[in-house]
């Protein structure tokens, strides 16, 4: 008998009602969010816990182990999707068909393809993706009907990824007893993952590119950089240590984007801009009126800016740390109290790193805050 709950299951996705994008989709959103937010998730400590003596080291709180995890997990469970539904579309006797009964051996050389059963389990994954590369690598001669179209060939230069990305999320469901050293995570998720990401986008921009007030696509930044293998990193760490940091720096602005309530689409056209005024002009005046009150009320607060991410002015900057020996104090972090963006001076300005926002960081003698004096030298 059918379980009670099973026999309760609707379809999403109907023709009467239709979803866009794919419900599907929804993993990879949620997998992509993941790895942004193992930004936040390595706390305050955002650059120790990468290498130790030049050594990758391995991160242990459970904040970053559930987003590092949850990022493999949801990943892969799209890519298991993507790739099967795919090949359904081509033809469901490259889902279902086994030819691991004679019979269908003798209805392969016939020619016979529909008499092959195309019911039952499907296939299992990694088999999948072998046959998704092979028609790929054969395209030119297959037959018309067993040909993946030529938008998705882009996959078989992932082949690597995929599989990595598979044995990864296995290791999490079956055991989940390991974990990637951190930089080899990011290694990982820059030169294999993000790119196969960007390719699928490429087909369809609308599906996760939510814009923000920097106009910069998180996934085509991080997909033009490139980390070197753990086995080649230089014995200087500082040029790594700046490509670090510009991962950072888009990760906290992806995640924010992500969050952020504010309608930043540029694409709206003229008829949707009153709506647009209408549902984001109370959310900025909000957000604006308690950072202008937080300032005024609250000690340690240095400016109030404009958001890099989503341009209300409600960033304010944090200078909780003052060196006395100095007479001097500096703003250590920043958070917009709108789009929940929120970051720290050691991984450096973020007008540096190309987001569009001013000078953070700068530092100012106690007792003259109202006068600040701006000094790069600091950060
Ligand atoms: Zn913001």
């Amino acid at each position: 008998m059918k379980d009670y709950f099973e026999s309760k299951l609707e379809f999403i996705n109907t023709e009467t009602r239709e979803i866009k994008p794919d419900p599907k989709f929804t993993l990879l959103r949620l997998g992509v969010i993941s790895y942004y937010e193992t930004f936040q998730a390595s706390d305050d400590r955002y650059l120790k816990p990468y290498f130790e003596g030049g050594i990758p080291t391995v991160y242990i709180w459970h904040e970053y182990i559930l987003k590092n995890y949850s990022s493999i997990k949801y990943i892969h469970l799209f890519f298991e999707q993507y790739i099967s539904e795919i090949l359904l579309n081509v033809s469901p006797l490259l889902v279902y068909g086994k030819l691991n009964k004679e019979i269908d051996l003798i209805n392969a050389i016939t020619n016979k393809w529909d008499k092959i059963s195309t019911k039952g389990r499907k296939v299992g994954y990694r088999q999948l993706l072998i046959r998704m590369c092979e028609l790929i690598r054969n395209d030119e001669e297959l037959k018309e009907n067993f040909r993946v179209p030529s938008e998705y060939h882009f996959i078989e230069k992932h082949e690597e990824g995929l599989i990595s990305l598979s044995i990864l999320r296995n290791e999490i469901i079956h055991s989940a007893d390991k974990i990637l050293p951190m930089y080899v995570y990011e290694y990982f998720m820059v030169n294999k993952v993000i790119p196969l990401i960007r390719d699928v986008l490429n087909l369809d921009r609308e599906i996760l590119n939510r814009n923000n007030f920097s106009n910069l696509s998180t996934i085509e930044e991080l997909s033009k950089i490139t980390l070197p293998p753990v086995e080649e990193l230089p014995l200087n760490l500082e040029v790594i240590q700046n490509t670090l940091n510009r991962i950072f720096h888009l990760k906290e602005l992806g995640r924010a984007t992500a969050k952020n309530p504010l309608i930043m689409d540029k694409y709206v056209g003229e008829s949707n801009y009153t709506f647009v005024e209408k549902h984001n002009a109370p959310k900025i005046k909000i957000a604006e009126y308690e950072a202008t009150f937080k300032k005024e009320n609250q000690k340690g607060i240095d400016k109030i800016y404009n958001c890099p991410c989503c341009g209300a002015k409600a960033l304010i900057t944090y200078n909780l740390w003052e060196y006395f020996e100095e007479n001097i104090a500096v703003a250590e972090s920043a958070k917009c109290l709108l789009c929940t963006y929120k970051i720290r001076r050691e991984i450096g300005e973020p007008h540096d790193f190309g987001l569009k926002c001013d000078k953070l960081y700068h530092k100012y003698e106690i007792n003259k805050a109202d006068n600040n004096v701006e000094n790069d030298n600091v950060s």
